[in-house]
């Protein structure tokens, strides 16, 4: 204890608490994988904050990332040498790290000016990852215990930490999150040469487990709840969501039936992948998503476009363009995993491996399988009517309750939210299409890449910029 005092004492006082937070707000601002989403929790009487399942996670800037979560590292300080970060210990930068105390003081001062919602708390690896865990848990002790915080947490597991302090974290957080950063052990190990695969989907799997067995031990499904969506599409990876199973996750739980308490990250675990570091392409990058959502129950898997950082032979270098469209086509693919049924093998394959940057990956999928259309409004089934760009889970549950009631048209089609500049090509409504269209992959592409504006995506994507606390709140 002494010696964890002198330690902490000796890193953690040499800046003032305001330097300690443009250095380490600054620092965190890479790691994306921050919305929150899934959990509904009331006030208490002598708790501060509350959470509303659809409060923070619609709370997003306009480049799309989440800002009402103060995202903090507890200390940029590292002892890995991960070759694509910042904060990498052979980069000569300025280090920072906060006492738990301080994290809680910050987030409590912040909830109280309405600023945040939230915290989100990752942390470079000080001393050993058991250590950096430990002073992980003891700030989500202090929160939730005595500064009585009842907002949401999202927290990062640091890869290589014992299973009980993974416990004390997930029993304190409402969503915790281990990077798996490359999608193939190669890349890893290439760009990581610290990590492994295993480091880091041993945590991933005792949180699922435990996940797991806390639902189970309230009588709930093992799996976490997913869109109803899904229970109307065969072909879904989450259509199983009430499977059980058992005795494996009893087994390998890290938790049992009387230990208790509270919901053991009832929010879910997530991971992050880097986009356009290494050379992996989108079709990898989709399977590896797909599997750890099928293998760990991930809520999100989130992708961040690389931003070169580090002068090093292996990484674009510095001042290259960053891939915001790749990322941008990778979370519409993910979004037709989640919520429309896709298989991540039919938007790409090995020949195809990379998203077309002109047109969506769902309308990109609609002009190769002209074999599928038109789909007939008034009977298509649900899965089938998912299928047509321009209509989601929304409109298509719309269109079947009314249809029992009349006969649809095209301007009822629009009202129920159906876009039908994208629709009308893959439609017919009573037999009869909006317009005379030639079903041709070639017309039908031209097309759709006029309607797309993605010329200027790139640009307009660009000009937006990662938030800053000192942007907002005239700090410095
Ligand atoms: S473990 Fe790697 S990615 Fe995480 S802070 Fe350290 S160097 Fe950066």
């Amino acid at each position: 204890m002494f010696l964890y005092n002198l330690l902490m004492i000796n890193i953690c006082s040499k800046e003032d608490t305001l330097k300690k937070l443009e250095i380490l707000s600054d620092a965190a601002k890479y790691d994306i994988a921050c919305t929150s989403s899934g959990v509904d929790r009331k006030g208490k009487e002598g708790k501060l904050g509350n959470n509303v399942a659809s409060g923070i996670c619609h709370t997003f800037s306009s480049d799309g990332r989440c800002i009402s979560l103060l995202k903090i590292l507890m200390t940029n300080h590292c002892i890995f040498d991960c070759k694509y970060c910042i904060n990498r210990k052979s980069n000569d930068i300025r280090r920072a790290c906060f006492t738990p105390r301080e994290i809680c003081e910050l987030t409590v001062e912040f909830y109280k000016r309405n600023y945040i919602e939230g915290l989100f708390l990752s942390s470079g690896i000080i001393n050993s990852p058991n250590f950096t865990m430990e002073r992980i848990c003891e700030t989500l002790s202090l929160l939730r215990n005595e500064y009585m915080f009842n907002g949401y947490v999202h927290v990062k597991a640091i890869p290589g930490s014992s299973d009980e302090l993974l416990l004390q974290a997930g029993s304190l957080a409402d969503r915790m999150s281990v990077n798996i950063e490359f999608p193939t052990e190669s890349s890893l190990k290439k760009y990581a040469p610290n990590k492994s695969f295993n480091l880091i989907s041993n945590p991933m799997k005792k949180i699922k487990d435990s996940i797991a067995m806390n639902r189970l031990s309230i009588g709930e499904s093992p799996k976490l709840p997913r869109s109803n969506i899904n229970k109307y599409i065969p072909g879904s990876i989450f259509n199983d969501v009430a499977q059980i199973e058992g005795d494996n996750i009893l087994k390998s739980s890290l938790i049992t039936k009387q230990a208790n308490v509270r919901p053991f990250v009832p929010s879910g675990q997530s991971t992050q992948m880097i986009i356009g570091a290494g050379d992996d392409s989108d079709y990898t990058i989709l399977m590896t998503a797909q599997n750890l959502y099928k293998d760990f129950d991930l809520k999100r898997v989130f992708y961040s476009a690389y931003i070169p950082v580090n002068e090093d032979s292996s990484l674009p270098s510095p001042g290259t363009a960053v891939p915001l469209l790749r990322e941008h086509r990778l979370y519409q693919a993910d979004w037709l995993i989640r919520f429309y049924g896709f298989n991540a093998r039919e938007l790409l394959s090995k020949e195809e491996p990379d998203f077309n940057t002109y047109i969506d990956p769902k309308c990109n999928w609609a002009v190769k399988h002209l074999e599928y259309f038109p789909v007939e409004v008034q009977t298509a089934d649900i899965s089938r009517l998912l299928r047509v760009p321009g209509i989601g889970p929304k409109a298509a549950k719309r269109i079947v309750s009314s249809r029992r009631h009349s006969l649809l048209d095209f301007n009822s089609l629009a009202k129920m939210g159906v876009v039908l500049k994208r629709a009308h090509y893959f439609l017919t409504c009573n037999g009869k299409m909006m317009y005379k269209t030639l079903l041709d992959e070639k017309y039908i592409t031209n097309r759709l890449i006029m309607l797309g504006g993605n010329k200027n995506f790139q640009q307009s994507y660009q000009s937006k910029r990662q938030l800053s606390l000192f942007d907002d709140f005239g700090l410095k």
